[in-house]
């Protein structure tokens, strides 16, 4: 039985860790009404997050769903009296994802856990076929003599894991000499692997297994069936297909590694495969912008970014629904606590990033009031922890800056954040690079990566359950209190950027390994074009 003083404790306890903990450097009423806005009861992080990620979904770029979430955030935006529309930049091919469903009936029956990739055709219906592995090429010859026999059949492209198993498990409990043995196994596995589709296509390089694909496709394969472990328990990448006519079907880990090992132990596996989708044409392709008007400065303005695209193998909900989840947020507590702002703050919520940034290059392009104008602009792109590390990209004057608008902040907020100072710009990874390169002074916030990487980038099992709300309330508070104090700052941040080393610095190193991730040595980043349509 639970004695009631212990629960009455345990309240009192959290209570006071969540509600009483905030300092308040300064007695700021703005500052002060953002924290019971985004850490207090006012919080809509839950309500927001659970209804984009579990009703609505995953929001790849050109299906109906991303149509749909951005109706959803122009709903928001009008419940809340902020300004906000649909930008169109151009198009992108639509695609309906429908369902996959793939059983393994011979030599025993098996549901697998199997996910169509995006933009993959579907099959007319359940269809039947042997399962077969790519056998070891040692030549094109030797691949031109087996290809007749993909005709009818599905065939497997990608290496088989020799184990599924968590590398931190192998870590823990194995014993030192069967972990090494088993790290030994994978590597020769997988470059044998790569040298035989290399010897195959007569070709190397990355893309392999598609370009595999695509000769299996013309000769007349019933499927594809590929696999990309995300090297933890239960998460693999889910990307786009390489076929255009035939089903390219992801399996799980586990799932793909059995059917390859009964093809290759002659245990004649069958499938039964029904994948459904359309393809829906060319639709609209667009990012949505949100705005609320500058008072006395407003043609400066303030960029909350995060993209609001993403693969559609699970929700999107750290890559980047959280992200999205803590610009939209912001907004609200800006609205609440801020609606009158000195300069002009904008919201752009992005299309297309995983295709390579699009939707923020286009908005880079097509709003050059914006750029001329633009105090700072800060991203969001790195899944669901706190946000512990800002670097300054370069601009030897935003670190002054920085220091400025954190003195103000409560130190729940701040105490976390490493600011690197004068810091790299980076080499690519996220839409603060469509303003990095004009150059515009623009920031990532950033969290813990490795974790992120492994389980839920990109994976199957980037769902609703892998947000940590607490660090979202913190996030969407520290945009919101960024946003405001860069707003109100007497001083534009200037453009100014550092002197760039030429290479990597070799050797041992001051710098974290974080300082180091995707930095730009030699020369500063470039604009892209921004690509307006698929094939464009
Ligand atoms: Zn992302």
């Amino acid at each position: 039985m639970t004695k009631p003083w212990l629960v009455a404790l345990g309240l009192a306890l959290t209570t006071a860790s969540v509600g009483e903990a905030q300092t308040f450097p300064t007695d700021d009423p703005v500052i002060r009404r953002m924290w019971q806005e985004g850490m207090g009861e006012g919080s809509q992080a839950w309500e927001l997050a659970q209804a984009l990620l579990d009703s609505i979904g995953p929001r790849l770029t050109g299906s109906p769903q991303y149509a749909a979430a951005g109706d959803w955030l122009l709903s928001k935006y009008a419940q809340w009296g902020i300004d906000a529309e649909k930008q169109e930049y151009g198009t992108w091919r639509g695609w309906d994802r429908g369902t996959t469903h793939v059983d393994l009936v011979e030599p025993r029956v098996r549901t697998l856990n199997a996910t169509m990739l995006a933009w993959s055709p579907g099959t007319e219906g359940p269809v039947e076929a042997e399962f077969v592995a790519l056998p070891v090429f040692s030549s094109d010859a030797d691949f031109e003599a087996w290809l007749p026999r993909a005709r009818g059949r599905i065939v497997g492209v990608s290496y088989a894991e020799p184990s599924c198993r968590a590398p931190e498990s192998w870590e823990a409990f194995a014993t030192e000499a069967s972990w090494a043995s088993m790290q030994q196994q994978r590597a020769q596995g997988r470059l044998a692997w790569v040298r035989s589709l290399s010897a195959a296509l007569g070709q190397g390089g990355g893309g392999a297994e598609g370009r595999m694909a695509r000769r299996l496709e013309e000769a007349g394969a019933v499927a594809i069936f590929s696999a990309q472990w995300s090297d933890g328990w239960g998460a693999d990448k889910i990307f786009d297909a390489a076929t255009s006519e035939i089903p390219n079907v992801h399996l799980s880990c586990e799932d793909y590694g059995l059917v390859m090992r009964l093809s290759q132990n002659e245990q004649s596996p069958k499938v039964r495969l029904d994948a459904r989708s359309e393809f829906l044409g060319d639709v609209p392709a667009f990012n949505v912008v949100g705005m609320i008007r500058g008072t006395e400065l407003p043609d400066e303005y303030v960029l909350l970014g995060a993209h609001f695209d993403s693969w559609d193998g699970a929700s999107g909900a750290t890559d980047n629904g959280t992200g999205t989840i803590m610009m939209l947020e912001a907004m609200r507590i800006l609205k609440a606590a801020y609606p009158d702002p000195r300069r002009t703050i904008v919201v752009g919520h992005w299309s297309a990033e995983e295709q390579g940034l699009i939707g923020s290059t286009a908005f880079a392009a097509d709003n050059p009031a914006v750029i001329d104008g633009m105090q700072a602009a800060f991203n969001q792109d790195n899944g669901t922890w706190r946000v512990d590390y800002i670097r300054m990209m370069g601009f030897t004057g935003a670190g002054e800056h920085f220091a400025r608008w954190f003195s103000a902040l409560p130190s729940e907020i701040t105490d976390h954040i490493e600011l690197d100072v004068p810091g790299m710009p980076e080499s690519g990874g996220s839409d603060h690079m469509s303003f990095i390169c004009k150059p515009v002074p623009a920031f990532r916030f950033q969290s813990n990566y490795p974790d992120y990487r492994q389980y839920t980038w990109h994976t199957g099992i980037d769902t609703f359950d892998k947000v940590v709300f607490d660090d979202l309330r913190n996030n969407a508070t520290l945009a919101a209190m960024v946003a405001y104090m860069a707003s109100e700052d007497p001083d534009r941040v200037p453009r100014d950027t550092r002197l760039l080393p030429d290479t990597r610095p070799q050797g041992p190193q001051r710098t974290t390994l974080r300082n180091q991730a995707s930095a730009a040595f030699g020369a500063w980043p470039e604009c892209r074009p921004p690509r307006r349509s698929f094939g464009g």
